[in-house]
């Protein structure tokens, strides 16, 4: 029986509020609602008194504002933290950066960025009718399109970079961040575990309403689920990602998310084997069910899923050449 991975899409937002979660833990969102981001990105504020900041999101005046205005009279913030470079997490970190003399933290700059090739792209507009062209442009009208994507950030860059299990720690010792690098959603991912609550801040690896993008080349399926196993080890009692609701049962739902992409990756060699394809031939079917909007995405994590079956032989490319998003897949 197919796994079932128990998405949670009930979340009520208020941009621009502060969420008190935890004697720890405020959240503030940003109102960049969008097939990619679900109601927005989630900003984390960290601690009392001496503060630290998680994703501070696309540069939105009003939103960064609201997380300035989230602090006490008391209060300061003192390192601005980065779970990965993609344009709803990174770019306000200059801003607030340039505010508050933070110092910034992440993994490093954004890893390899794809060939731009014109020649080798999926399209799959001829499958929207135009009542949803329609509904789609209508949406969220008056937000700037570029809010509601998930691209590179190329221009940040950390003051300090981390590495696997590094810590942070707030000068008056209120609060301690632990790094734990998670690469596959990008290569340069972090999650960020706050000890003292037993929570960990998944960003974009594991979030509660939808399953994560896996964007070659610098996603790569092999990693994404190696960083998948690395959180069943661990003993985290809530995850709270940057977009959407916590998740509560994190180790059931980490594991259902391992059982799905192992069935993805047997649909997906099952689907090749039968006959040479396209990724564009397959996803469709595969992703039925999904916003139509989605079937970009899931494309390239299609081609993530290929990459590493081409790599270990049980696909290969019809008539030879580099494995491309429009190549033609046969088994191997
Ligand atoms: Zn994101």
């Amino acid at each position: 029986m197919a796994t079932v991975i128990q998405h949670r899409r009930d979340f009520e937002v208020d941009y621009g509020n502060v969420d008190e979660l935890s004697p720890l833990i405020r959240r503030v969102e940003c109102r960049n609602p969008g097939p990619f981001t679900f109601k927005g990105t989630g900003t984390y504020l960290i601690g009392r008194g001496e503060v630290a900041v998680i994703d501070p999101g696309p540069v939105v005046d009003v939103h960064l504002e609201a997380v300035l205005g989230a602090l006490g009279p008391d209060e300061t913030i003192t390192h601005i933290v980065i779970t990965h470079t993609h344009s709803d997490h990174s770019p306000g970190a200059a801003w607030l950066k340039e505010r508050t003399g933070a110092q910034t933290y992440g993994f490093g700059p954004h890893g390899q960025v794809g060939p731009n090739d014109p020649n080798d792209k999926v399209d799959f507009s001829a499958y929207f009718s135009s009542e949803e062209k329609e509904r789609y442009d209508k949406e969220y009208e008056d937000l700037d399109p570029a809010l509601k994507r998930e691209g590179p950030d190329l221009t940040f860059v950390p003051d300090n970079k981390l590495d696997d299990n590094d810590e942070l720690a707030a000068g008056d010792g209120n609060w301690r961040l632990q790094a734990v690098y998670t690469p596959g959603h990008c290569s340069n991912h972090i999650c960020y575990a706050l000890p003292q609550e037993g929570v960990l801040f998944t960003g974009d690896h594991v979030m509660g309403w939808a399953t994560s993008v896996v964007g070659p080349p610098d996603g790569s399926m092999a990693d994404y689920l190696a960083s998948l196993r690395k959180l069943l080890g661990r003993d985290d009692r809530r995850y709270w990602p940057t977009h959407g609701p916590c998740v509560d049962d994190p180790i059931a739902y980490v594991q259902s998310f391992l059982d799905h992409r192992t069935e993805r990756e047997a649909q997906i060699l099952g689907f090749f084997t039968e006959k040479p394809a396209t990724i564009a031939d397959l996803v469709p079917g595969l992703y039925a069910a999904y916003d139509k909007r989605l079937w970009y995405p899931a494309a390239g994590s299609v081609y993530a899923h290929v990459l590493s079956m081409v790599a270990d032989g049980r696909l290969a490319v019809d008539g030879g050449g580099d494995p491309k998003l429009t190549s033609t897949y046969r088994a191997g």
